[in-house]
């Protein structure tokens, strides 16, 4: 695998069924795509319901009958804490393989892997932590609450983080007891079959984690439909995190949907601007803007407004975009669909008339093959446009000025969305009304970093999704209460 972060063979992955590595039973193949060149790099299986299904009694045998059902809390978490040992061990070519995958800059891909290997350190740490309870009744009874997990788990993993988000998902179920099927993103999952092989390596036991990969409707539609599993873990577009739910309805499993979000950076006159500046920034700019939580919407206060954007325009206007092996401020994004889509809103701000404030720029030498967009900082923005309105998921940011605190929560909250919400202001009273009125999962107050809290319970409202991962939380959501009621007089 080493060779896939460089060079120029084409690799050819497998699906990791059990303890074994198999090509899909079809033998078909699909092309995995360099976004900083759109050169095709690698090749993975082309999974569909038949390499699901062995996997799915991989992992039914593994948590029933298996070695992994029968191991004890701590041994969970000791295999975690070895794996997270392993991500880190293996940090630069993880790293690499990452950033060629998904496009980005390297101290991005370096920062998602140092991010993985604290995913399974916490959730090492917590397997053996997962009480349950005891509960007061009636006299002459002991009730005991048994958390227990739900069994075989399927997870949808998409292209924007891969690392991070198998990780959270994947990580907290196999604290919780589970067995896990995983589905990782066609447009980028290379690194995802290099920690498999890592947790094969430090002994997970066979079927405690099975990897298909494969397209979302063949492999994916497969896994979210068959009868033998026990829990969706999806993460997406809103239109398939619709067709997830509808799946676990037919076989009345649960699910937790992580949708993305509009999410908004709310900027009050009286707020510290030179710290605003840079996460104002940075949560657009982070992965060129497809990140589930990116701020896409900056509401600033009135009376600063112009004063505001003209510093943030400098700022914006000296970001430089390059391929990952660059490692400047922005990469490409994932794919030509995806670039197609972010054209499509800013043809729709140049349409409007809307003022462009500024543009990064595209470094010379960059391939004019790769996805590449720059940043763009567009002022003024209606905010009843698509542009306000609609997750773009690429490095555009809309501006929006607001009057007073009733409009700006007003604004914050008029969007189908509701993952995580920024507020700047000195003000108290004001920070602790805001908190409360943002209708989203997470607020911060005088800063932002909604990828960075593995310990931070993480989803959203609305469009936005619900249940919740990270955290401890998500252990409760990949376990069950089973409710023992003893009668002993
Ligand atoms: P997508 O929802 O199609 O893909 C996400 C995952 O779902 C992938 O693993 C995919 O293979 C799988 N999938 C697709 N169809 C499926 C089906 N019928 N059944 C089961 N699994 C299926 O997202 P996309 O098309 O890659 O991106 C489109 C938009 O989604 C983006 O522009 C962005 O707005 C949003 N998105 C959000 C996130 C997030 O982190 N919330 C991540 C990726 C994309």
């Amino acid at each position: 695998m080493n060779a896939i972060s460089r060079g120029t063979h084409i690799h050819v992955t497998r699906n990791l069924i059990g303890s074994k590595w198999q090509s899909a039973i079809s033998g078909r193949t699909l092309p995995m795509v360099e976004p900083s060149t759109g050169a095709i790099f690698a090749q993975i299986a082309a999974s569909d319901a038949a390499d699901i299904d062995l996997a799915v009694r991989a992992a039914r045998q593994a948590f029933d009958e298996g070695a992994w059902g029968k191991l004890a809390a701590f041994e969970r978490g000791r295999l975690l804490m070895r794996l997270s040992a392993a991500v880190l061990d293996n940090a630069d070519e993880l790293a690499g393989i990452e950033a060629r995958d998904c496009g980005k800059p390297m101290k991005q891909a370096r920062a998602d892997v140092i991010a993985t290997a604290r995913y399974f350190e916490f959730y090492g740490g917590a397997a053996d932590k997962l009480h349950g309870d005891t509960i007061p009744y009636l006299a002459g009874m002991t009730v005991i609450g048994l958390r227990e997990p739900l069994g075989v788990t399927a997870h949808i993993i998409p292209w924007n983080y891969p690392m991070q988000i198998f990780g959270r998902s994947v990580g907290a179920s196999l604290a919780a007891g589970n067995a896990c099927v995983v589905k990782p993103a066609e447009d980028a999952c290379l690194s995802l079959i290099r920690i498999a092989e890592l947790a094969l390596a430090v002994g997970f036991p066979p079927g405690a984690l099975n990897l298909v990969t494969g397209t979302g409707e063949a492999a994916g539609g497969a896994l979210t439909a068959h009868p033998q599993i026990d829990f969706i873990s999806f993460t997406g577009s809103p239109e398939v995190g619709t067709l997830v739910q509808k799946a676990a309805a037919e076989n009345h499993v649960g699910v937790t949907l992580e949708l993305g979000g509009k999410s908004p950076q709310i900027v009050f006159a009286d707020a510290d601007l030179d710290s605003v500046l840079p996460f104002a920034i940075n949560a657009i700019v982070q992965n060129a803007g497809q990140t589930c939580s990116a701020c896409s919407r900056l509401l600033v206060e009135r009376s600063i407004y112009d004063a505001f954007m003209e510093r943030l325009a400098a700022a914006f206007s000296a970001l430089r975009v390059g391929a990952h092996e660059a490692d400047l401020d922005c990469g490409p994004l994932i794919s030509a669909k995806q670039k197609a889509r972010v054209e499509t809103f800013l043809g729709e701000a140049d349409a409007a008339g809307l003022p462009i404030l500024a543009r990064g720029t595209i470094v010379e030498g960059t391939a004019d093959t790769g996805f590449f967009v720059p940043p763009t900082l567009i002022g003024n923005v209606p905010p009843e446009m698509r542009l306000a309105r609609e997750e773009i998921f690429g490095p555009v940011l809309s501006a929006i000025p607001f009057s007073d605190e009733a409009e700006a929560v007003r604004l914050a909250n008029s969007t189908d969305f509701g993952l995580v919400a920024a507020l700047w202001t000195r003000d108290g009273a004001r920070q602790m009304r805001l908190a409360r009125a943002l209708r989203c999962g997470q607020v911060f107050v005088n800063g932002f970093g909604a990828g960075g809290g593995i310990e931070l319970p993480f989803g959203g409202v609305k469009k936005s999704g619900h249940g919740r991962e990270k955290g401890f939380e998500a252990l409760y959501e990949f376990t069950a209460m089973k409710t023992i009621v003893f009668k002993h007089g």
